[in-house]
């Protein structure tokens, strides 16, 4: 897919609105547009990468600064301490929707386990 087809890349290129909470020069975190928990945040690399399977090597760098700032963002939000999980979906059987790699960040309650 093309980036310019892809919803995240427009988020990125500011073509679409987002609820931005972080950014950084390789990595950009916005609010989920239907939050499954009090905090519901999407990290995803400015550079398209459709799916976990479509990662290369030289990603190596990308994927670690999203946990980086997963692990500022529970700060900002304050559960660092209590707690939050982090989900990345792949392809179909995950539920994975939007073909742009995102790490998502949930925090502020109780979450269950095993997930669905
Ligand atoms: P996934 O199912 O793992 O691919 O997650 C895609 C996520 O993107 C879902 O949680 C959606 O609610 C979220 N989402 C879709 N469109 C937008 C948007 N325009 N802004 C923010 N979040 C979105
Ligand atoms: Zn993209």
């Amino acid at each position: 897919m093309a980036s310019s087809e892809c919803l995240f890349c427009s988020i990125v290129a500011g073509e679409i609105p987002a609820d931005i909470i972080y950014e950084s020069d390789s990595v950009i975190a916005f609010r989920d547009i239907d939050p499954q928990a009090p905090t519901h945040v999407l990290i995803i690399p400015r550079h398209h990468i459709a799916t976990i399977n479509d990662l290369e090597e030289s990603d190596a760098e990308r994927v670690g600064r999203l946990f980086l700032a997963a692990r500022e963002i529970a700060k900002q939000e304050g559960f660092e301490e209590t707690g939050y999980r982090t989900v990345m979906n792949c392809n179909a059987d995950a539920g994975q929707t939007v073909f742009h790699i995102h790490l998502h960040l949930l925090g502020g309650r109780e979450l269950s386990w095993p997930p669905g």
